[in-house]
């Protein structure tokens, strides 16, 4: 395990803005017998319960999920709620030198695909998640930045023109709008995702950490503190809270890394005038440890940051310091504005780069579905999709960019962190006042 272990008690589940803004669902019991199904799941965030819904839904598959906590817990109740394009570290050029412009065009149709999976699981199962406008703009963190964007080309906004569109800052010289994506509350998308799978007869388990994987006659034995699944196959969506021992191969594969969310109290309109940031799209910033903050429906202020070592209570307050003092350069007329709440989470890198969807080489009937690089909402979720449909037998079900099975961290993993984060801040530089 990478970090310390409080990161991943279910016992310390942050008092997340999200958990105080939606009902509960009520506690999933353990798994207290053995039983046998088609498909076991591990993990009950946007993967486990997409692949659920889907294995049930359109292949009539008996399924179980077990969640070592309580559905939602991990990265899927306590993220940002962008529900955006993403999932890897590669940009196009990238992805086009490694598998080909088809597959270039094939990655780009599969983020896409993910809002509309996002879009149409909301419809589909009635879950209101408090949507919010479409589209996202990504600001340009310093001139270099910026200089880029308008090279790029595609629909820039300078200083004057974020201003007029609602979108003032103190920092950012410009930005690129994309118009795809929407804010979401993911506790209640992740919750609504939870009731479906009950309603459709999934056996969903909570507070039943998987303990053993152990290769069974047609299947494999999946072991929980008071109970067992014999599987014939098995579908591991842990992501950023996965252990590395279920099953051995992954050790060392993924790198967890972790994410700040701070909420202030609700912004009065005046309040809003003043900054002149008065709308309610998701925005994001050109640094590597990127910022991220989007206004939510009741005008409080969700403001991410990505970094930070260790779950201990000094370096993770330290940590909302610094986050504080760049939002309060973002935007000084908010400065007196009090957080509500902060917490953190793990997402989950890989040596690709890019999210895995496939098989466990050598282990016939276990797979997985992990590595959304920060970016799950949309990508977990078609991503579970696609998992569940590769297990049923669907050939070239998930994206060729998702195929390719991690290589191992060559470097200790924090020591490449640390180090990563080091050059990232001299690459990105510090965040300036306009
Ligand atoms: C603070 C934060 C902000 C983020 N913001 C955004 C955002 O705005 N937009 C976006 O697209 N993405 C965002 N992300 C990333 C996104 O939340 C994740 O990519 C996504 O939720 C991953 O979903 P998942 O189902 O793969 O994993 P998770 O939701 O993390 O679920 C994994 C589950 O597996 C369970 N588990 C682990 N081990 C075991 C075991 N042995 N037995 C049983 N269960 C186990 C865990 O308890 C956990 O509930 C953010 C993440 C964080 C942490």
């Amino acid at each position: 395990m990478l970090y310390e272990p409080i990161g991943h008690d279910p016992a310390h589940w942050p008092d997340s803005y999200w958990r105080a803004s939606c009902p509960a669902l009520p506690p999933c019991p353990p798994l207290a017998r053995s039983s046998t199904v088609d498909v076991a799941i591990i993990g009950a965030g946007y993967a486990g319960l997409n692949a659920a819904l889907e294995l049930v839904e359109s292949h009539g598959a008996d399924v179980a999920v077990l969640e070592a906590a309580q559905p939602g817990w991990g990265a899927s109740g306590r993220n940002g709620g962008f529900c955006c394009l993403g999932g890897t570290k590669l940009d196009a050029t990238a992805i086009t030198r490694r598998i080909g412009a088809a597959g270039a065009a094939e990655w780009d149709a599969f983020e896409h695909a993910g809002i509309a999976r996002v879009r149409d699981n909301l419809a589909r199962y009635r879950i209101d998640a408090q949507t919010t406008e479409t589209g996202e703009i990504q600001l340009a963190a310093n001139a270099r930045a910026w200089a880029r964007m308008q090279r790029a080309g595609g629909e820039v906004l300078d200083a004057t023109q974020l201003r007029e569109h609602g979108l003032n800052t103190a920092v950012y010289p410009g930005g690129a709008m994309t118009r795809a994506g929407f804010g979401l509350h993911p506790y209640a998308y992740v919750t609504g995702l939870a009731r479906a799978a009950l309603a459709a007869g999934v056996a969903l388990h909570g507070d039943s950490r998987v303990t053993g994987l152990t290769p069974a006659q047609a299947g494999w034995t999946v072991q929980t503190a008071q109970g067992q699944v014999h599987a014939r196959q098995v579908l591991i969506a842990t992501n950023g809270y996965s252990d590395e021992r279920l099953p051995g191969w992954l050790h060392r594969r993924i790198l967890p890394a972790l994410s700040h969310v701070m909420v202030t109290e609700p912004i009065a309109p005046a309040d809003l005038q003043a900054q002149g940031w008065t709308r309610h799209l998701m925005a994001y910033d050109s640094r590597t440890l990127l910022h991220y903050f989007r206004l939510l429906p009741d005008n409080r202020m969700l403001f991410g940051a990505r970094g930070g070592m260790s779950f201990r209570p000094a370096p993770v307050a330290r940590f909302a310091r610094e986050a504080r003092q760049a939002f309060d350069m973002i935007f000084p007329a908010w400065q007196a504005v009090p957080a509500a709440y902060h917490w953190n989470g793990l997402v989950c890198l890989t040596t690709s780069r890019a999210p895995y969807i496939g098989p466990v080489p050598g282990a016939p009937g276990l797979f997985l579905a992990l590595g959304w690089h920060g970016n799950g909402v949309a990508a977990a979720s078609h991503g579970g999709r696609c998992a569940a449909r590769a297990l049923m037998g669907v050939a070239d079900a998930a994206p060729r960019l998702t195929r390719r099975p991690p290589a191992r961290f060559p470097l200790p993993r924090k020591l490449a962190l640390r180090a990563g984060m080091a050059l990232a801040g001299l690459i990105d530089g510090p965040l300036r006042p306009r």
